[in-house]
């Protein structure tokens, strides 16, 4: 008989799937506890649990997580991961360190459909929607190869569009909040979307915060460098974010990438303060970070500086992200392509390679 992945099962599926063989609830938290806590993933090791049932979940069950294939460390302490999934395929994730906080950016597909145009992701059409067990192996494995150092916030900010594939996404922050498992605070999760506005109540439904990467102040910018923005134009988007706000109480944060020439005149700061002066929000602007083949450049920092005083000026809550991680290919997608379309002569000098980072969660399928 064919085994499931654990890690893609919530505590709640996984009290489900136990009660239909007479198991009370309490074992799938003993479940959960020996996996997430202990990091055990060897039934025979789970001493709690009798005999038998360790035998029946060994048909049950097997263990399978993304493997670190690449491991980089910026000179500015960013660390990007690439994985490889069982598919063959690969993702990234990074760790952006920043005052008390050590943020773990994670992607949600391989590709991305939603084409935007200064996006590397973007211009690799989606090859696969990353299941449950793929986001939280992200997590896992990227806080066992930083241990004893612990993240603090997730951001759903990597490969492709995590609204696109809203099931994993939401059932992966359940499994990492579960209160037996990693316990990780809802509250320090946040779902970026380019604008799936039919899927945006549900971030609050499942109680994490919301980005929008809004990018332009207008439909005519917005349409030229977001192809999503035809299917749900500006209004629909503030609306719904209007009515997340409603529904959660929570600021909204808008990302805002400057285009040299494109987004970074003045005028389209004041714009941009009078389309979102409805919603909640902080602004965070994120000069365009170029990366081989954009047509698009970063605008001098001068430019950006004026830019973000603009929006100071006018009394919006503002953010400059720094671009982070330049000399490890921190634009999204890029290591992953240069990896899989074009191998490439590395600068590792500082940097370490992945697979130094052995430890639990290396036990392949423990069915078989
Ligand atoms: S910016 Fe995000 S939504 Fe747009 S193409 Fe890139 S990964 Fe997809």
């Amino acid at each position: 008989m064919k085994t499931e992945n654990f890690f893609n099962f919530t505590l709640q599926d996984l009290h489900q799937n136990l009660a239909r063989f007479g198991k009370e609830k309490f074992r799938s938290e003993q479940l959960y506890k020996w996996v997430f806590e202990k990091k055990i993933t060897d039934f025979d090791q789970m001493t709690n649990l009798s005999k038998d049932f360790r035998e029946e979940l060994k048909k049950k069950f097997h263990f399978h997580l993304p493997e670190i294939k690449t491991h980089l460390i910026s000179r500015d302490g960013t660390q990007k991961f690439l994985f490889s999934l069982a598919s063959g395929k690969t993702v990234e994730a990074v760790v952006i360190p920043s005052d008390d906080r050590l943020t773990l950016c994670v992607s949600s597909e391989v590709g991305c459909n939603m084409a935007c145009d200064f996006c590397f992701t973007g211009k690799q059409k989606l090859k696969q929607r990353l299941d449950a067990s793929e986001i939280v192996g992200q997590f896992l494995k990227v806080e066992e190869a930083i241990a004893p150092l612990r993240l603090t916030n997730i951001v759903f900010m990597g490969m492709g569009e995590p609204l696109d594939n809203p099931d994993a996404v939401f059932k992966s922050v359940e499994i990492l909040h579960s209160p037996f498992g990693r316990q990780f605070s809802k509250r320090k999760v946040t779902v970026s979307t380019s604008g799936l506005v039919p899927e945006i109540p549900l971030v609050a439904q499942a109680g994490v915060r919301l980005a929008v990467s809004l990018n332009a102040p207008n439909d005519e910018i917005r349409n030229q460098i977001m192809p999503i923005n035809k299917k749900f134009p500006l209004k629909d988007l503030l609306k719904a974010c209007e009515d997340h706000y409603r529904a959660s109480r929570d600021k909204i944060t808008f990302e805002y990438v400057l285009l040299k020439g494109v987004t970074d005149h003045l005028e389209h700061a004041r714009e941009l303060v009078r389309l979102v002066r409805r919603v909640p929000c902080k602004i965070n602007i994120i000069p365009f970070n170029e990366h081989p083949g954009s047509e698009y450049q970063r605008p001098t920092d001068q430019q950006v500086e004026k830019f973000h005083s603009e929006l100071i000026r006018l009394g919006a809550h503002v953010l400059l992200r720094r671009t982070m991680g330049r000399d490890i290919y921190a634009a999204c997608g890029q290591l992953t392509s240069e990896i899989e379309n074009k191998p490439i002569e590395m600068d590792t000098s500082n940097s370490r390679i992945g697979g130094l980072h052995k430890r639990f969660f290396e036990n392949p399928d423990l069915s078989s």
